[in-house]
């Protein structure tokens, strides 16, 4: 709705759209600040306690309910949506673990938005002197999916991601807010799903209690990013498979992604040591190693004691006995959560070799999770 005394202002807008594409957004949508459906969703969700552990989504809701919780004074939200698709993954070996298509550019790929969105917003400025802004990629109180579906940027798939019928889903999403009045796009009003259910099919973990609602504890990119500070249920390890950080089963199977055009971002070409990654060469870097090199990253969230969890659960499951030395010194680590994931991968590989680590370090180990987890493996030995 127009304020009374405000204009909407449709060269403006064009000239928002023209200038986003300019600077590198694929794709660009303009939708007034509104209570998105997508905010009921969201309670419902958190009632339902599909957020697990991860306590800002609840500690925030309200704010979830309109742009105004993000910027006092928004009239517009302008959606904005770069591919993120580059090249297929190269087939992974025995010791290597998959990382999520997002992370495997260089640095941080809020950073990049975020300099995008800055250039966006310099141009506001310029047009509109005094007029407010803020720029939006993930952190903020936003539900950035709706508002891109209010954009007309593309639907809200079964698996819960935006899908756009010439893009797919490799998409990250930003918002420049503003309390400028601006001329609106039309929502997107039709789904494209329609039969087709392979991503819920597909979900290793069952994570999808039923279409368009994820259970966050059951995804695997929730167990392994956001549960950074705790053992992974042992219930949900083999699930994992060799999935070292995040998981992108559900997009792979999609169709809308089969024709996705590809990048040529320069920053989300990927880099050979994520795509996939050496999980033992990962267990043998110590903290200022893991933060020269990821610290920048998106593999900064779960952090060196995370990936290195991680790296021990898959090198379990992929049952790479080259692994063993690796994961035997991996059992002295710093870090409880290192020691008690790797004393699990040594109990899944097995072998004398194994059993002997895990017998040793018994007569040593402090920490009763830690214990607790050797004990553990060393049943699942004597039952195998
Ligand atoms: Fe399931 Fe993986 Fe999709 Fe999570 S990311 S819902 S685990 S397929
Ligand atoms: Fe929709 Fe099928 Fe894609 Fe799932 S896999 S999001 S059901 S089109």
């Amino acid at each position: 709705m127009t304020r009374a005394g405000a204009e909407r202002d449709p060269s403006l807008s064009d000239a928002v759209r023209a200038e986003a594409r300019r600077i590198g957004f694929d794709l660009v949508g303009i939708t007034p600040s509104v209570t998105p459906i997508g905010f009921h969703r969201l309670r419902r969700w958190i009632q339902r306690g599909f957020a697990g552990e991860m306590s800002y989504l609840p500690q925030r809701e309200s704010r979830y309910e309109s742009p105004q919780g993000v910027l006092d004074g928004t009239r517009s939200v302008i959606m904005l949506a770069v591919n993120y698709r580059t090249a297929e993954p190269a087939d992974v070996g025995s010791s290597y673990g998959r990382v999520s298509r997002y992370a495997w550019g260089s640095g941080d790929y809020h950073d990049h938005l975020r300099n995008r969105l800055r250039k966006l917003a310099d141009m506001l400025h310029r047009e509109k002197p005094g007029c407010r802004t803020r720029g939006v990629v993930d952190t903020a109180p936003l539900l950035e999916r709706d508002f891109a579906v209010l954009a007309g940027l593309g639907w809200f798939g079964k698996n819960t991601m935006l899908i756009h019928r010439r893009m797919g889903s490799w998409l990250f999403l930003a918002a420049l807010l503003t309390d400028l009045e601006l001329e609106y796009d039309q929502p997107h009003s039709s789904s494209h799903c329609g039969t087709c259910t392979r991503c819920l099919d597909a979900c290793p973990t069952g994570a999808f209690p039923e279409p368009w609602v994820l259970d966050a504890r059951k995804c695997i990119s929730y167990l392994n990013i956001e549960l950074r500070d705790r053992p992974i249920p042992r219930e949900h390890r083999g699930e994992i498979g060799d999935w070292l950080f995040g998981c992108d089963v559900c997009q792979e199977v999609c169709p809308w992604n089969r024709k996705a055009p590809v990048s040529a971002l320069i920053e989300f070409q990927p880099q050979p040591d994520l795509t996939p990654a050496d999980c033992v060469q990962l267990l043998r870097m110590d903290e200022q190693r893991f933060h020269a090199r990821f610290g920048q990253t998106p593999l900064s969230r779960p952090g060196r004691r995370g990936i290195l969890r991680n790296a021990a659960i898959v090198l379990g499951n992929t049952g790479t006995q080259a692994a063993v030395p690796t994961l035997r010194r991996a059992l002295a680590d710093t870090e409880p959560l290192v020691r008690g994931a790797s004393a699990w991968a040594l109990g899944e590989i097995g072998g004398r070799s194994a059993i002997e680590a895990l017998r040793a370090r018994l007569e040593t180990e402090p920490d009763k999770t830690v214990r607790a987890e050797i004990h553990d493996a060393l049943r699942t030995k004597s039952r195998a």
